[in-house]
């Protein structure tokens, strides 16, 4: 059986994975054979498992492995190279610059704020949580290698021992191919005014990342067998990262793995996902018309079978009426996945063990609220530091509507009090605002018809200023 590590990843970085197979029975003999720690007593605790020797690679070392299992790679995918691959190692620091350019090609410091306080808003995060030092922290101890698709080329991280280094490469070379095929970054644009979107082309770009590696192991499991001891110790530090974030951070980042290698598979089975079963023709098919919402993902009929195909519904605000200096400040698609877990009452967003294969494989990523989504769109509105959410969701039936108002309603206390909390934190009112009646709340209704649930939560809003938003903030919904 076989043992997938996934890396977790920024929504916009392609990594890999701390990936290794591993066969469930006893641990390759080769691993007693691997050199005792000679030094760092602190690493004896790693599993009882021996402890590597550090590991120097030499550039043409990575060149040589790299060309040997881009051919593989490109066997498996059935497909060409059309430009070389270029191969570096790198360290920590060089990760960081890495990921620090991606934030600054995808993300500017005004979006990572709104999605920051719209997670606080919905009770997501934390009143004290900081979404750009958290998503640094979370990926320091996660990867092992990751690839740039603005030049094309790989990095590998020179801590990676060198059996799980050949399995980051066969991740991260199918990247690079389908990069040259189908142009990973072009979509960007579009995707950041979309996470539900953005959260179904990454399940595509990583599962065909993941399937591409599984089946790679399958063939090569002679080759990686004998690091696996040194990975003991780079599992417990990338889990107890893991464990520290929120659902709404963590859940995501293995989705897209997960979910996305089994929906290549044409199945909602993770188990048979991480087998490496999808078709060329079918990761093919995928990057070329990618799946529009998470919910496809989730449900791969509703987007494999021409007949049960299901498209989102499209809202859409219009903020242009808004007055007293009220501005829209971002406007996202959240997606069933994640209204699932806005809905999972805070005590349940509990952590699986991250260690546990089965644990993982059993993970769900929608729950009977999610199911029956139809679409929604989120809108933050702000002046000073009032800000005004208005979240609208259309789903498949009155009863699925019904579903997510019960759910939300008894959630509402929640919401109420992220939303105060956030005000609290912004400082103490003026004088002139305490004049004009700074209100905090949140609100669950019906909107315009029994398969329309709107929530509305706002935070240190003036109270005449409340009933302007509510009156002038309008949308509307296009059939599929
Ligand atoms: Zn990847």
């Amino acid at each position: 059986m076989q043992r997938t590590r996934f890396l977790v990843a920024s929504s916009t970085l392609f990594l890999s994975v701390a990936c290794s197979a591993q066969t469930a029975s006893t641990p390759p003999a080769a691993d007693a054979k691997a050199p005792a720690a000679s030094s760092a007593p602190a690493q004896a605790s790693a599993a009882q498992a021996p402890a590597e020797e550090p590991i120097v690679w030499t550039q043409a070392e990575l060149e040589a492995m790299s060309s040997e299992i881009q051919a593989q790679v490109a066997d498996l995918r059935g497909a060409e190279f059309k430009r070389p691959v270029t191969v570096r190692l790198a360290n920590k620091d060089e990760f960081f610059a890495y990921a620090k350019k991606r934030q600054d090609m995808t993300e500017t410091p005004a979006k990572i704020d709104a999605d920051e306080t719209l997670a606080k808003l919905f009770g997501a995060f934390p009143p004290e949580l900081d979404l750009m030092a958290t998503t640094m922290e979370f990926l320091k101890d996660q990867v092992g290698g990751f690839y740039d698709p603005s030049d094309d080329s790989f990095s590998l991280m020179d801590q990676c021992p060198k059996g799980v280094a050949r399995i980051v490469l066969a991740h991260e070379l199918g990247h690079a191919l389908d990069d040259q095929l189908f142009s990973i970054d072009s979509r960007q644009e579009e995707l950041s005014k979309n996470t539900d979107a953005a959260y179904a082309y990454h399940s595509v770009v990583e599962g065909s990342g993941t399937s591409v590696m599984a089946r790679w192991a399958v063939q090569h499991m002679s080759e990686i067998g004998e690091s696996m001891a040194g990975m003991a110790k780079m599992q417990e530090d990338a889990n107890a990262s893991m464990a520290k974030a929120p659902m709404w951070l963590w859940k995501p980042l293995i989705a897209v793995y997960l979910q996305g290698a089994a929906f290549l598979g044409r199945t909602s089975n993770l188990m048979m996902g991480q087998t490496g079963g999808a078709k060329n023709a079918d990761i093919d098919a995928a990057f070329a018309n990618p799946p529009r919402s998470m919910e496809q993902v989730l449900h791969p009929e509703k987007y494999w079978n021409a007949e049960k195909r299901d498209e989102p519904v499209a809202v859409q605000f219009d903020a242009s009426k808004l007055e007293d200096g009220w501005e829209l400040l971002r406007e996202d698609t959240f997606g069933e996945f994640l209204l699932a877990i806005l809905a999972t009452p805070p005590a349940q967003r509990t952590s699986p063990d991250f260690t546990n294969p089965t644990a993982m494989l059993s993970m769900k990523f929608t729950n009977d609220i999610g199911r029956g989504w139809g679409g929604d769109r989120v809108a933050l509105c702000g002046k000073g530091k009032a800000r005004y959410v208005r979240l609208v969701t259309r789903w498949d039936s009155a009863r699925d509507a019904a579903e997510f108002y019960g759910a939300m309603s008894v959630l509402a206390g929640d919401l109420q009090t992220a939303a105060k909390t956030l005000a609290a934190r912004a400082g103490e009112p003026t004088a002139e605002e305490k004049d004009a009646k700074l209100e905090s709340g949140a609100e669950v209704e019906y909107g315009k018809d029994d398969v329309e649930v709107t929530i509305a939560i706002w935070s240190r809003v003036p109270q005449r200023e409340r009933k302007m938003l509510e009156k002038r903030l309008a949308w509307t919904v296009d059939a599929k």
